[in-house]
């Protein structure tokens, strides 16, 4: 069986202080592993080293939301895969729907990045999504698989296996409207038949697809019950442990 992946996206939110107390928060409830939950939080890049210090000890993942696909170099303000792994990354976040829509990073700037991290040793969380006018306009799958062919173009089944999937439509994200679980659940379905016919079955089976758009404690149970949705990525609701923990709960309660 899969297990359950349930990530905090920060965003560019906290300051140190508070970012480290949300890290101590978590870790307090997380301390040690569990065999189907894993907790993974997401902050700024300034604050991933006082972040993995209040980590220390515990079973709470750390991860970044971007990486550059450069090896350490004249980039200025770019961050290298080395220096995350320097920090104590795990994980880290791409194509974000941020990224893509405000940022304008297309499939091949993420793909270059998704290899340069996999290459680095960092698991992957690889964001999709459509728009609501594409969802509107019955471009859902289409997107889908246009963002899912470029993401991963020339990863190999191997490195693939170092790859979260995160489907989010983008009208879902922050805006306090969460897909339905139904909505969900044909879109995970939808992802794990591409996984399939790009890679093979026994693979697609085995690979994490987590939901991210508005979840929340009064939702999460839904969500996450669906048979194709192994977690969350979860943005607003990650940023206080009243709103967080109650995700991971729900988590929990469905791997019993
Ligand atoms: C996100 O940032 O990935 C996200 C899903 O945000 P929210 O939970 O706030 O919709």
């Amino acid at each position: 069986m899969r297990k359950f992946l349930v990530a905090g996206n920060w965003k560019m939110n906290t300051n140190r202080q508070s970012g480290v107390a949300l890290a101590a928060e978590m870790a307090a409830v997380a301390k040690t592993g569990e065999p189907g939950v894993e907790v993974l939080v997401c902050p700024p890049y300034p604050y991933l080293l006082p972040v993995a210090d209040a980590l220390k000890g515990s079973a709470v993942s750390l991860g970044a939301q971007d990486v550059y696909f450069e090896a350490p170099g004249a980039f200025t303000g770019a961050v290298a895969v080395e220096m995350l792994k320097d920090c104590g990354c795990q994980y880290v976040i791409l194509g974000h729907s941020e990224r893509r829509h405000v940022m304008g990073e297309t499939d091949e700037v993420i793909n270059r990045k998704v290899r340069a991290a996999l290459r680095g040793g960092l698991k992957v969380i690889l964001c999709v999504g459509e728009l609501l006018k594409e969802r509107e306009g019955g471009l859902t799958e289409k997107v889908l698989d246009t963002q899912m062919q470029g993401g991963l173009a020339d990863v190999s089944e191997q490195d693939a296996g170092q790859i979260v999937i995160a489907y989010e439509p983008v009208w879902a994200i922050g805006t306090g409207v969460t897909a339905t679980p139904e909505q969900a659940e044909s879109a995970h379905e939808h992802l794990r038949k591409w996984l399939t016919s790009r890679y093979n079955a026994t693979f697609s089976g085995q690979m994490q697809i987590l939901y991210g758009g508005s979840v929340k404690a009064d939702n999460a149970e839904s969500l996450l019950g669906q048979s194709n949705v192994d977690g969350a990525l979860v943005g607003g609701a990650s940023l206080k442990a009243a709103s967080f923990v109650p995700i991971i709960e729900a988590a929990r309660k469905l791997w019993k």
